[in-house]
């Protein structure tokens, strides 16, 4: 047998071995292997994988000192991670990242900030047009088309615009307009989405 391994000390390679069972008073291999070296386990091949200080799911690690990683982050253009629902969308014109309020039928329309009868911004578009559609909640959308600006206090935010369906940097300014925080700039094609539920309506 291989030399134990310490604990979080990451194994060069892996030695499985099947863990043993019986089945009619034969002794035969499981699906379930174990680490020589390191003690690691596993259920088959590409499944699930444990340590002693890790538990992965595919490439979903969680990790019992650095939390827990739901969802990768969104590596392609107009691709979004988190939160995400299929709902009824009354209306999009504008496509991916379109900002959406509720509707009192229920459903999804684009919103603007022109007035509180198009606002709150509730959800993203991860679907371009109308029907059953993909929804972000809350999370992270990437959309190349954007060009956000980055930074501290007021400068990388972003709230919903004037212009239906459309997204802005800079707050709506004029009477009855809806001055609502619906996210951050991560970088200039990526932004965090975690609506506001307060928001000001401008006098
Ligand atoms: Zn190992």
């Amino acid at each position: 047998m291989k030399k134990r391994k310490k604990e979080q000390e990451e194994c060069g390679t892996h030695h499985w071995i099947p863990l043993l069972g019986s089945d009619k008073k034969k002794t035969v291999p499981t699906s379930l292997f174990t680490c020589l070296g390191c003690g690691d386990l596993k259920v088959g091949t590409q499944t699930i994988k444990i340590s002693r200080y890790r538990l992965d799911m595919g490439e979903l690690p969680i990790n019992s000192v650095a939390g827990i990683k739901l969802m990768n982050p969104p590596s392609a253009d107009n691709s979004a991670s988190g939160l995400i629902i299929t709902a009824t969308v009354d209306t999009n014109d504008q496509g991916i990242g379109a900002p959406l309020y509720m509707a009192s039928n229920g459903n999804l329309s684009t919103a603007s900030a022109t007035s509180n009868a198009t606002s709150p911004c509730v959800a993203l578009a991860v679907d371009a047009g109308a029907g059953a559609k993909r929804i972000l909640l809350h999370g992270v959308l990437r959309a190349d088309a954007w060009n956000w600006t980055i930074g501290p206090g007021d400068s990388g935010l972003i709230y919903v615009s004037t212009a239906t369906g459309a997204l802005s940097q800079v707050q709506p300014s004029g009477t009855d307009e809806v001055i609502q925080p619906i996210g951050w700039a991560l970088s200039a094609d990526a932004m965090y989405f975690a609506p506001s539920i307060l928001y000001l309506t401008h006098v």
